[in-house]
């Protein structure tokens, strides 16, 4: 019996460890994937900023070409203006070379915004070309550090299954049916043991008499509290 409980207590571990390492397993694809979208997200941003530095330049340009535009209309209303008839031939004239150079004037103000937003967005692809290349290469490590996490896990998953299976088949059929048992409606933990005066599943106290009992561990007890298979603190 004794023996038995010695096994439980060692199937008992070896269950915790493997609850352990598979949760650690199936968290590391969520893991690459943070790792990957927060990459991704920086990128974006600097490719929208790069489309964003031509949209700027498409539109100086076509600036260019209107500021053009109104010089030209007012070179020509200029020299009309020589050769008005009238008085308000004249003035219309006038009018019109106002009205393009007022045009002229915000056209030029536009470029000026253009050009300086141009430059701070320059700027901008230049600091996060940089953080983008080294959060890359970064990702890119970190990455290959987490698949060799995974391959040492799914290692250690594999030896803890063999040396579960060898502890299984060393227990009592009956016994281990129990311990399964328990372990499926304990929450994973089937297997307590008395810590000072207390069961360690559920901290309910133990009878000075039960304990006895238990370190004798010629008999199966369980915690009256929580019904988990008691054996002697294993320390
Ligand atoms: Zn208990």
């Amino acid at each position: 019996m004794k023996q038995s409980f010695q096994l439980l207590w060692a199937l008992q571990q070896l269950d915790t460890e493997l609850r352990t390492l598979t949760e650690k397993l199936s968290r590391i694809p969520s893991r690459v994937d943070d790792l990957k979208k927060a990459a991704a997200a920086i990128k974006a941003d600097l490719n929208q900023a790069k489309s964003d530095i031509i949209e700027h330049k498409k539109q100086y340009k076509l600036c260019e070409v209107e500021l053009k535009g109104t010089e030209e209309k007012v070179a020509g209303y200029s020299v009309q203006l020589y050769s008005a008839k009238t008085n308000e031939q004249y003035k219309a004239f006038l009018k019109e070379i106002e009205g393009q150079k007022k045009q002229k004037a915000s056209i030029e103000d536009r470029m000026i915004v253009l050009m300086e937003e141009t430059e701070a967005l320059d700027r901008k692809v230049k600091e996060n070309e940089k953080e983008s290349a080294e959060l890359d290469s970064e990702t890119t490590r970190k990455v290959e550090m987490l698949e060799a996490e995974k391959k040492e896990i799914e290692a250690a998953i594999a030896t803890r299954q063999q040396q579960r299976e060898t502890t299984a088949a060393a227990i009592p059929a009956e016994l281990l049916k129990r311990y399964e048992r328990v372990r499926a409606s304990k929450g994973g933990i089937a297997v307590a043991t008395v810590r000072k005066e207390r069961c360690s599943g559920c901290l309910s106290p133990i009878p000075a008499q039960r304990i006895l009992e238990v370190e004798r561990q010629d008999h199966l007890y369980l915690c009256e509290a929580c019904g988990r298979i008691l054996i002697v603190a294993q320390e």
